[in-house]
């Protein structure tokens, strides 16, 4: 049962002007699609075809390089896509409203948080939003890594996730990491989030 490319619940141009039309082609058809390819492969034959990806990424150090990046890569953008949607962004309302409040004092305060953990994460990697012995948290992690791992700093589910590898913004931002993080905020399904949320607290 090998990994599959999951299809993007929206047009590659939905999320226009935010994020362009191009790089979410590129992003999701080759470099998903890579990982995706890469993982299958180097786990091809082995009783870890019968795993999950999450089963996979909780006992990632039991794994070669490989599986860390690619599968760490397909769990990753896999969760990203669906966190984003086209007539998106705003607040998220309900409980998780209220969880970011009490872990972060205000949804602002939250936004800054994240945005600057995407900012600071040296060269490749991603910013999260995690839910660990059911409170909220703030984190990222470097390449394809990610909070479920065994290996992360900071462990946890994650229920927001956003790219900070340059392929994910370059093509309209080039160095303007910051810019691309500012417009990732009309972006985000916070049903999709909510959702996430209430499945992991
Ligand atoms: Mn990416």
């Amino acid at each position: 049962m090998a990994f599959e490319l999951p299809k993007l619940p929206y047009a590659y141009n939905a999320l226009e002007p935010h994020i362009d039309a191009l790089t979410m082609e590129i992003h999701h058809s080759k470099h998903h699609q890579a990982y995706v390819t890469n993982v299958n492969a180097a786990i091809a034959g082995s009783d870890t075809e019968k795993l999950s990806i999450e089963e996979i990424c909780k006992n990632i150090s039991k794994y070669p390089m490989p599986v860390r990046n690619n599968g760490g890569g397909h769990f990753n953008h896999s969760l990203f896509w669906s966190i984003m949607a086209p007539n998106a962004g705003g607040e998220p309302t309900g409980e998780l409203a209220v969880a970011i409040n009490s872990a972060f004092g205000s949804f602002a305060e939250f936004k800054t948080l994240f945005s600057t953990a995407g900012t600071t994460r040296f060269g490749s990697g991603w910013a999260w939003l995690i839910v660990a012995e059911g409170k909220l948290a703030v984190c990222s992690t470097p390449n394809q890594d990610n909070p479920l791992m065994d290996i992360a700093e900071v462990k946890g589910t994650p229920i927001l996730a956003m790219d900070v590898w340059e392929h994910a913004y370059y093509l309209k931002y080039q160095n303007k990491r910051p810019d691309y993080i500012a417009a990732f905020w009309s972006v985000v399904n916070w049903a999709e989030v909510s959702k996430r949320f209430n499945e992991a607290k």
